[in-house]
């Protein structure tokens, strides 16, 4: 394999992705001195409820649960109730990966102890409820976790997103981004105001690309204020605001409060309504600079969406510079991955879509699974992730079909003509510069 050396060069400088460190809270004692009461407020009846030794499989259990899914650097526990068992599973690198089946008799009994752990009702069946868990561990350190609960047809399900507060967020050239895609990135952070929008399906760890291009900006000289639900990273001098939904104050009025405080940076946690759509771009027309979020599938949909939302097509050309979009992929294991050469049908499909960027377009090699024993990927021969972005710079051509009301074909054909790479051709990059396999890739975007 052989591809431009500039982009071996900064690849390998560039692309070496920091492991979060949920490991170090266990790194100086064992699960079992885990301080399990350190959450525990003044209410008699959680502490109760908690020393009744015949609860404590049941806490064992769950704390064996939480301990495990930290250990695997889940993002979500899911504890699915079937009809005769239950099933435990942690979405790992956007993955699901099984943990456990757990029986049926203990049902009820966990969803109870996650409920009282997070302050939810506990004789509430019938209705979904959402609560917070604030787990400490060894007094200093935490983790913060969203908790679900949903009725089934088999019980209640709970799912449990992992929430590392502690955690900074990484730098923006450990993200994997390629040159071509950074290039366009940097140019538009040194605008003075605009919006910039990121987009991606679930699970593609969204807060990561969002609060790095955050960092970028210098506290001390701007006011920078988020409005997010959840808090995920503490980026220190940013004004972090958690968005309260239960006290129905939604974003847009969080929004038309914050505006107020004359900020030079707002970042917008997600634009869900059309109240915060038109409130987000007229910010960013009156020298704001604004991030924010939609849940979109592809850049060129995202266009589409804020015309949905009713908000005027010329002002989101006045205010729109960029759209990120990116999944996420697993990252093959270094130490266990092999190397292939492809077939002619599939080099050439490579060529065709990546040949510009490759010196050798005959020589080809591509890595994959061994699906052997690996001690150091514990078998699952992916181990951390790749990020697979597209990014959409708004041009005149393209807010010219924008006011045409454009199908999202014609966005698309003319963003790649106005020079996008489409995500189809970083992830083929990604996979020529061995950092994922073909498999992988295909199981994220399809064929
Ligand atoms: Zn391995």
């Amino acid at each position: 394999m052989s591809i431009s050396d500039f982009l071996k060069k900064w690849w390998t400088t560039n692309s070496s992705t920091k492991s979060v460190k949920v490991e170090d809270l266990f790194a100086s004692s064992s699960s079992s001195s885990i301080n399990n009461k350190s959450h525990i407020d003044s209410d008699l009846n959680i502490v109760s409820y908690w020393e009744k030794p015949e609860d404590s499989e049941v806490i064992n259990i769950v704390n064996d649960i939480f301990l495990h899914s930290m250990k695997s650097k889940a993002s979500d526990i899911h504890i699915e109730p079937r009809d005769k068992s239950v099933n435990v599973r942690f979405r790992v690198d956007g993955n699901f990966v099984d943990y456990k089946t757990i029986d049926l008799s203990l049902r009820d009994s966990i969803v109870a102890r996650i409920k009282i752990m997070s302050y939810l009702r506990i004789d509430e069946h019938r209705m979904p409820q959402d609560g917070k868990i604030a787990y400490k561990l060894f007094g200093w350190k935490s983790i913060d976790m969203r908790v679900s609960i949903i009725p089934t047809i088999y019980g209640e399900k709970c799912v449990i997103r992992l929430l590392k507060k502690d955690d900074k967020p990484p730098e923006l050239k450990e993200l994997g981004i390629m040159p071509y895609n950074m290039v366009r990135i940097k140019k538009h952070l040194q605008d003075n105001y605009w919006m910039i929008l990121a987009v991606w399906p679930t699970g593609s760890w969204k807060s990561t690309t969002l609060f790095s291009l955050l960092s970028q900006f210098d506290p001390k000289e701007n006011n920078i204020s988020t409005l997010e639900d959840p808090v995920e990273y503490r980026i220190p001098g940013v004004n972090h605001t958690q968005i309260n939904p239960a006290i129905s104050f939604t974003f847009a009025k969080w929004l038309r409060s914050l505006l107020r405080q004359d900020p030079d940076i707002i970042m917008v946690w997600e634009i869900r309504d059309e109240e915060t759509a038109k409130l987000a771009v007229e910010a960013s027309i009156t020298w704001h600079i604004v991030f924010s979020t939609i849940h979109t599938n592809s850049a060129t949909h995202t266009i589409q969406r804020l015309v949905n939302l009713w908000v005027d097509p010329l002002l989101i050309s006045s205010s729109l510079r960029m759209i990120i979009s990116q999944r996420l992929a697993r990252k093959l294991c270094i130490h266990c991955k092999i190397a292939y050469k492809p077939s002619d049908k599939i080099r050439d499909y490579i060529v065709g879509k990546v040949g510009r960027y490759m010196k050798d377009k005959v020589d080809l090699t591509l890595y994959k699974a061994n699906e052997s024993w690996c001690d150091k990927c514990n078998h699952k021969w992916y181990n951390w992730r790749v990020w697979l972005y597209e990014v959409l710079e708004m041009t005149d051509k393209l807010e010219v079909l924008m006011l045409q009301n454009a199908s999202r074909i014609q966005l698309e054909i003319q963003a790649v003509w106005d020079g996008m790479i489409p995500i189809k051709e970083d992830w083929i990059l990604k996979a020529v510069l061995g950092e994922t396999s073909i498999e992988e890739i295909l199981s994220v975007l399809g064929t």
